[in-house]
């Protein structure tokens, strides 16, 4: 299993396609990108399944954070 993938995902708020990095050898993150095209943050949630040797990627807009 390698530990660096580089991702596509599609903004949630807008639909801009973007690439994330992500670094599996950290274990589980959650952290927050920026949409280059529209500025709205973007909930990225990684889990790595060791069992499984695979990375699931949630993507969500957060709605609760309106400003
Ligand atoms: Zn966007």
């Amino acid at each position: 299993m390698k530990d660096q993938y580089t991702q596509r995902i599609s903004c949630p708020h807008c639909g801009h396609h973007i690439h994330v990095a992500l670094d599996a050898s950290d274990g589980d993150q959650d952290y927050y990108e920026d949409c280059a095209a529209c500025c709205n943050p973007i909930h990225l949630n990684m889990h790595i399944d060791y069992a499984h040797n695979k990375l699931e990627l949630h993507v969500d807009s957060d709605d609760e954070q309106i400003f």
